[in-house]
């Protein structure tokens, strides 16, 4: 169960967040749980969960180690904080950042050199769904960010699907188009390793506590990647309880 934070929270939000929410999940084996806050508060993220089963992700990582890329954020900086996970390709990245599958690549690799757990993000837009485009985007996104791995690294992968029609916007596709995604982002990752077939697989968009069991419940789906709902500590932690049930 991971939360996205974006583009929200001071250090001091977000050490108060964890004064709320650490009580209530430090314990809980039945998910795992990562919050990826912005990078400016990883430090202050990370030592507010020590001791606790609660994980801290980036939201994002450079695909060099280091050099002159001004402003951004290398897998050794990342994981030197002491976090774990980095989300990669998220779409607000790809649509206002410029991100690619090529990239997405580059990244992914970057975060498994440095022993960072990827959640590469994948979904189709809008004008894609409706045009019948989806299972196509998720061909080439799938793999072209993904087809220069190994098994090894499969393993350590995690995907969210993420139709970005759904992120933010309070609609969520049914319970039948996620397994319907998930089925397909499973065949064609199989295609590429029979390996990679069995990666976990998040879904993402407009995940609130009162959909979440629901969502959760769909086939194949082995968590969530949740953006706003997971500002509040109360909202995510229901959303992680809907995962115990589900
Ligand atoms: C996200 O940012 O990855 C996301 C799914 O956002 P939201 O839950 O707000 O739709």
């Amino acid at each position: 169960m991971a939360g996205n934070w974006k583009m929200y929270k001071t250090p001091a939000e977000t050490t108060a967040f964890f004064e709320k929410f650490r009580p209530l999940v430090e314990k809980s084996e039945h998910c795992e749980v990562v919050i990826c806050p912005p990078f400016t508060n990883l430090a202050a993220a990370v030592t507010a969960v020590k001791g606790s089963n609660v994980r801290i992700g980036a939201q994002n990582i450079a695909w060099a180690k280091e050099g002159a890329f001004t402003g951004e954020i290398s897998g050794p900086m990342i994981a030197a904080t002491g976090a774990t996970h980095a989300i990669v390709g998220h779409s607000e990245r790809r649509q206002y950042f410029g991100e690619t599958d090529e990239s997405v690549m580059k990244k992914t690799v970057a975060a498994l050199a440095e022993g960072l757990i990827p959640i590469v993000c994948v979904g189709e837009r809008l004008e894609h769904r409706e045009g019948g485009k989806t299972e196509a985007v998720l061909v080439e996104q799938c793999t072209g960010g993904m087809c220069g791995l190994t098994a090894e690294q499969f393993a350590k992968v995690i995907i969210a699907y993420e139709p970005v029609w759904a992120i933010g916007t309070g609609k969520t596709p049914t319970t039948a188009e996620v397994a319907a995604a998930h089925a397909h982002i499973r065949k064609v990752l199989g295609g590429l390793m029979a390996e990679a077939a069995g990666v976990r697989l998040l879904y993402g968009g407009s995940v609130k506590d009162s959909n979440a069991a629901e969502l959760l419940a769909a086939g194949d789906v082995d968590g969530a990647l949740v953006g706003g709902a997971s500002l509040k500590a109360a909202e995510f932690l229901a959303i992680a309880k809907a995962a115990q049930s589900g």
